[in-house]
């Protein structure tokens, strides 16, 4: 994981778990084939897979956090479209609505870190502030163009743009070389016959 090397290391993991959760939670296609989002009771389960550390999640917060992901899709749909006011109010939005703030943590004996809380620390809404604020420091900043949804036909996942020049279309290898190989066919085709 290069992100690193732009985005804080703790604002990376917000931003990658983010766009985890949109590409679990949200219908549509993935990498070419259709997609359906687990429902109801598989919620839980399902969020608990993509968050770091795998903790237990309560119906109740999958579904707090099953709403702020919508919310993020939003947001990468828009910075994708290069709709900046529009992702901006949906994430001042969530940042009012989650309490979002900074606060100063230490492990004992390493320095004193910026992590992102909420209005109550609850694993829903300390995520779902955690999300905001990692939304706030990428738009504000020259990398809010790395949230991008993938171009490929058949696939609407969503990713966050780590490559040293901000050139990446896609959400995986998957999708890249089959847009490669339909473009290779599509020149191939109106080529004419030697
Ligand atoms: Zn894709």
């Amino acid at each position: 994981m290069t992100g690193q090397v732009m985005f804080d290391s703790h604002v990376a993991i917000l931003l990658d778990t983010a766009a985890g959760l949109v590409n679990v939670l949200t219908d549509g296609g993935d990498r070419g084939r259709p997609y359906t989002a687990p429902r109801a009771d598989a919620l839980p389960e399902a969020i608990a897979a993509v968050l770091p550390g795998e903790p237990a999640v309560s119906m109740e917060e999958a579904l707090y956090l099953a709403g702020t992901t919508l919310k993020v899709r939003r947001v990468f749909e828009a910075m994708d479209g290069r709709r900046d006011d529009e992702a901006a109010e949906i994430v001042n939005a969530l940042v009012i609505s989650t309490g979002a703030r900074p606060q100063l943590n230490r492990v004992p004996g390493e320095p004193w870190q910026v992590h992102f809380h909420g209005a109550d620390d609850t694993l829903s809404v300390g995520w779902s502030a955690g999300f905001a604020s990692a939304l706030t420091l990428a738009i504000g900043s020259d990398l809010g163009g790395r949230l991008g949804v993938c171009q490929a036909k058949g696939c609407d996942r969503v990713y966050v743009d780590a490559s040293r020049n901000a050139v990446r279309q896609f959400c995986s290898r998957s999708c890249q070389s089959r847009t490669k190989a339909a473009a290779f066919r599509a020149r191939s085709a109106t080529r004419p016959p030697v």
